[in-house]
């Protein structure tokens, strides 16, 4: 017997009965795929970066490089392979279940993004039992209550002392809308401070006055959630004392960059910073006149 080939059947004028059939035969597109969490343990304790969102900038160098020049951001990108007149930005708020309290470090942009990248790590708002906030920026405190109210009903909230002081009297909407009603429910840290056994602050100023990151440990596993001291994986790792548009206090900035990065490179410690590619681990070497980053590949989730 004759196999039918496809141009038989098209030659055969049989194309028109059989088309859908060879239509079928096809998988459809899906289109692009993107993951909203990810958990490893560290510890006792599990720890779950949750994408919140992501989009496609233009005109980097207007945020990036203030002080550089075109030709230099533009060798910079070249050599790592990212273009220079685009980028894309994740926000990454990160969840640490320490087996007693659910702690969740910034909120995102708006509840709707957190709240799917919560719901699809299997935990619901009303979980959270502490919301920590690094600093006062609209995209790490816009998921803290929307059209539906307050998105967690049950949380306590913990900030720095320096960040909440400061923008009390910068006259600023999105924290008086958003923080201001919730003040009774803050604890307020100096560095140095725990949130909760575990989970220290860590000064980091510049990025904002009051801005802060925090170690995370638990039994002897360490992982440095570093917030806004890096608000890309090339350009400010890279070149840290590249002066970036959001930093209130450039020169604190670089100088906390620096300071960071260097610990983190010479203890081999993992981080999580919330604008680097999710799911926004890596480590962090020394290289030339800067760093770089070398994201996680498996290192966290080994049994
Ligand atoms: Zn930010």
């Amino acid at each position: 017997m004759t196999r039918l080939t496809r141009r038989m059947v098209l030659a055969s004028g049989a194309a028109a009965s059989l088309t859908p059939f060879l239509a079928q035969a096809q998988a459809p597109m899906l289109g692009a795929s993107t993951p909203l969490h990810y958990r490893f343990t560290l510890g006792a304790f599990e720890v779950t970066p949750l994408l919140a969102g992501t989009g496609t900038r233009d005109k980097p160098q207007e945020t990036f490089g203030l002080n550089a020049t075109p030709e230099e951001f533009a060798a910079l990108s070249a050599e790592n392979l990212i273009p220079a007149d685009r980028s894309q930005n994740f926000f990454t708020p990160t969840l640490v279940n320490t087996g007693k309290e659910l702690v969740l470090f910034d909120t995102g942009l708006n509840p709707e993004g957190l709240l799917a990248a919560l719901t699809s790590a299997g935990y619901t708002a009303d979980q959270v039992d502490v919301v920590v906030l690094t600093h006062m920026h609209g995209d790490h405190i816009g998921g803290i209550a929307g059209a539906a109210g307050v998105t967690f009903a049950k949380a306590r909230y913990v900030t720095g002392a320096i960040e909440h002081n400061h923008w009390s009297g910068a006259a600023n909407e999105g924290f008086d809308k958003l923080i201001k009603p919730l003040n009774d429910k803050f604890t307020f840290l100096d560095a140095g401070q725990d949130v909760v056994s575990g989970i220290t602050s860590v000064e980091a100023y510049g990025h904002t006055p009051g801005h802060f990151a925090y170690h995370i440990e638990s039994a002897g596993q360490r992982l440095m959630l570093t917030a806004d001291m890096t608000n890309h994986a090339v350009w400010s790792l890279a070149r840290p004392d590249w002066e970036v548009k959001f930093d209130m206090d450039k020169t604190a900035a670089a100088t906390t960059r620096r300071r960071i990065l260097g610990q983190l490179a010479a203890d081999k410690t993992a981080f999580v910073a919330y604008h680097l590619p999710f799911p926004a681990l890596g480590y962090v070497e020394t290289r030339g006149e800067g760093f770089a980053h070398i994201p996680m590949s498996y290192q966290l989730i080994m049994g």
